[in-house]
């Protein structure tokens, strides 16, 4: 039995063909999923940066309420102090609308500070807002190019798979069993080529009898890897 080195170098030109086309097919969903994870991820920035931002205005709006409440009690204490009665009362009032007043000022100086904080947290807000954006946009694209790639893809697998029945056709009948079990264990690697006297795929020597089986273009198989041996391109 005689198998052509020809036809045997085709066919492991076409599984390692074929391989790559399934390869780049799967690598398709993984590509969208990881577009979908960044998409995801922004969202989740986003959010937190909103809840920031809002919690940073409840904040402000009650440390101004509280400025109005404690400016009303000021106010309030002045119009006893105008009404005290004695100079005990009056100079504890004094006192009173001191610390308040002081207090007053502190008050003021944290709600500035909180203002400038939501401007920094609206800030960061818009931000989060762009990045989510362009990544929804980056995900589109991925989508769009796994698309286009998926078609090109299956074309090439029908194509390849078609040349692949072709050239299996010229494969003695009596061996189809044994060349298809070693293709469907050893997928691209069922097949290597013969590299001076070593196995092309695992490395390993062969005896000096199986590379001149090889050289006849008899059906040889790497003892160690199991792969069908062929003659290289000369
Ligand atoms: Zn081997």
């Amino acid at each position: 039995m005689n198998i052509r080195a020809e036809t045997l170098r085709t066919l492991h030109r076409l599984h390692r063909q074929l391989s790559d086309v399934r390869d780049r097919l799967a690598r398709g969903p993984k590509q969208i999923a990881a577009g979908q994870a960044a998409v995801a991820h922004c969202e989740e920035q986003l959010k937190q940066a909103k809840d920031a931002h809002l919690k940073a205005r409840v904040n402000a709006d009650r440390k101004q309420l509280q400025l109005r409440e404690r400016e009303a009690r000021v106010a309030d204490l002045k119009v006893k102090l105008n009404q005290a009665s004695s100079n005990r009362e009056y100079q504890a009032l004094k006192e009173q609308i001191a610390a308040d007043e002081q207090a007053n000022r502190v008050l003021e100086d944290e709600i500035l500070e909180a203002l400038e904080q939501i401007d920094l947290l609206a800030g960061k807000v818009r931000e989060a807002q762009d990045l989510l954006a362009r990544s929804k946009a980056e995900l589109e694209k991925t989508i769009r190019r796994v698309d286009e790639e998926k078609v090109v893809c299956e074309a090439e697998l029908v194509r390849l798979t078609q040349e692949l029945h072709q050239t299996e056709a010229l494969l003695p009948a009596d061996f189809l069993a044994e060349y298809q079990r070693v293709v469907n264990a050893r997928g691209e690697n069922a097949l290597a080529p013969l590299n001076n006297r070593y196995c092309g795929n695992c490395n390993c020597a062969l005896t000096p009898q199986a590379v001149q089986q090889v050289l006849l273009e008899k059906p040889v198989f790497c003892r160690s890897c199991g792969a069908l041996l062929y003659l290289p391109e000369p």
